[in-house]
């Protein structure tokens, strides 16, 4: 298939508009993507025509409704490769699967002293997770270290096993370096000693194709705003039979099958996790984003990314004083940055005023920053509609800013 760019572009409205009378140049696709028309377009359709609560109703709307809110959930069934509806879980996104993982997690199947392995480019969402959890129940978190080049030592992944381990969570991809992690090895290696995984896939899932079943994945989480789809709505999938074993995370409405005073009885796979009225305007319209970026080709939108990453990695190398934090073999769009001395708030800032959308700090991973020695990056990452152009825009914004501190 022909990559069209131009045309993919026009699916976004968005990227047309300027910002200090210059074209937007958006390069924050790692916090948050643009949206398709189609899903803009399917928030509005579905309220306009459509609106009522799920399940339970007997009238039209509400059974119309119910049938669109369970389409999705085949659609993410179907982008991930899952066995079955019962594995997919919907949620406000990442850090909410986490926190059920967590949390449900640790009250059922850990005990004090018992350790979960995350590591050392881990978003706090997947390490004050389990944090929380730590603190309450006494578990330990063991981390596995990095090279320079922003590479796990899985070397040293492996030694962390004991008998006390109960879980790996990692990032599929981490939001700071790019790195893609060798999370099939990892899992097979975790299955080998006995220990389930939980992969954070928030930067993976928006680039390439992910098979939950191929990478054997025990849990596997992402947010639906990062794929294009719209915020306040994610997936937890997890194996049937672990999430068979885990106790309910919330009470309410959903999650239930009878209820009195004495004993409640919780519902089936996957409302047992659903408590309360779903976000089922959200579910509709993250179906229709997974239905673009799969009309697309994910393995074509990891190819052209592919390419303008490292068309991006090789111009920015060009810039006097340039140091670029994450070089792994293996990297997607994500390319943090400092140059000489400029702190990366001026940078950012700076180059926001030239319409560049880029984000700067510690990217909720202060332990990775501890471990790189630094306080902070400047981030530009890439999604499917960026151009060469726009590198190009964002070479010559890095470099006018860089003249303005020489
Ligand atoms: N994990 C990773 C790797 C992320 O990049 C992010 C978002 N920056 C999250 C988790 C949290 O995602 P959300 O805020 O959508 O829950």
């Amino acid at each position: 298939m022909q990559y069209d760019v131009n045309k993919i572009r026009e699916d976004f409205p968005i990227l047309a508009r300027s910002v200090y009378g210059k074209p937007l140049v958006y390069l924050d696709n790692g916090a948050t993507t643009q949206k398709p028309r189609c899903v803009v377009e399917s928030i509005t359709d579905e309220y306009y025509s459509v609106n009522a609560n799920v399940h339970r109703g007997v009238h039209f709307l509400s059974q119309q409704a119910t049938n669109l809110h369970e389409a999705s959930r085949e659609t993410v069934r179907r982008f991930i490769n899952a066995r079955s509806i019962s594995e997919i879980v919907f949620t406000r996104g990442t850090t909410e699967s986490i926190n059920l993982v967590a949390s449900s997690f640790a009250d059922s199947q850990m005990k004090e002293g018992d350790e979960v392995i995350v590591s050392v480019m881990e978003h706090h969402s997947n390490i004050v997770s389990w944090q929380l959890q730590a603190a309450r129940k006494g578990i330990v978190l063991k981390v596995i270290p990095m090279n320079d080049r922003g590479e796990l030592l899985l070397d040293e992944y492996k030694k962390l096993f004991s008998e006390k381990t109960k879980l790996v969570s990692v990032a599929h991809v981490s939001n700071v370096l790019g790195t893609i992690n060798p999370v099939k090895d990892m899992i097979a290696f975790a299955h080998s000693q006995g220990v389930p995984v939980l992969v954070d896939g928030a930067q993976s899932i928006p680039h390439m194709k992910v098979d939950v079943q191929d990478l054997d994945a025990d849990f596997y989480v992402f947010s639906g705003h990062k794929v294009y789809g719209p915020t306040g709505i994610g997936v937890l999938y997890g194996k049937e039979a672990w999430l068979d074993k885990l106790p309910p995370y919330q009470g309410g409405g959903e999650m239930i099958k009878n209820v009195s005073f004495e004993k409640t009885t919780f519902n089936e796979l996957p409302f047992k996790f659903e408590a309360g009225t779903p976000d089922y305007i959200g579910s509709t319209a993250l179906a229709k984003a997974l239905d673009y970026v799969s009309a697309i080709g994910m393995d074509n939108i990891f190819a052209y990314e592919h390419g303008l990453t490292q068309y991006a990695m090789n111009r920015l190398k060009e810039i006097p004083g340039m140091r670029i934090l994450g070089e792994a073999e293996q990297k997607g769009g994500v390319i943090s940055f400092l140059v000489g001395d400029i702190h990366h708030f001026d940078m950012g800032t700076l180059l926001d005023r030239l319409g560049i959308a880029v984000r700067t700090g510690h990217h909720c991973a202060e332990p990775l920053m501890h471990r790189l020695g630094i306080e902070g990056t400047v981030r530009a990452s890439l999604g499917l509609y960026n151009t060469k152009e726009e590198i190009d825009a964002l070479v010559e914004g890095v470099l006018r800013v860089s003249r303005m501190f020489a």
